[in-house]
């Protein structure tokens, strides 16, 4: 069961409770992260990100580095946000999609 945490707002450095309620919210999201900002600064964040649509700001580490490849399908460029291996094949999103249907 999840319980009320304490955490330090990155913002304000206001101490805030990250609850029970919120933490099984994440959860259910499939969040890993932690909130880093109390509630009054996420609301007014959200508040300044006028094309809204995100609720919680689970990813506060900025924008993910795209990693430029060359697809192993069909040898179009692609970006992914992970870092290849040299050992497994990487795929555009189409062909990435295609191969998960295919399973
Ligand atoms: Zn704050
Ligand atoms: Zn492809």
């Amino acid at each position: 069961m999840f319980t009320d945490q304490l955490l330090t707002c990155v913002d304000c450095g206001q101490e805030f409770t990250f609850t029970a309620g919120e933490q099984e919210f994440f959860a259910q999201k499939g969040f890993t992260n932690k909130p880093s900002r109390c509630p009054d600064c996420r609301r007014a964040r959200k508040a300044q990100r006028s094309n809204g649509g995100v609720v919680f700001d689970a990813r506060p580490s900025g924008p993910r580095e795209m990693f430029r490849v060359v697809c192993s399908e069909c040898g179009n460029e692609a970006e992914v946000p992970f870092q290849p291996r040299g050992d497994k094949p990487v795929y555009c999103r189409a062909c990435f999609q295609r191969q998960r249907s295919r399973v």
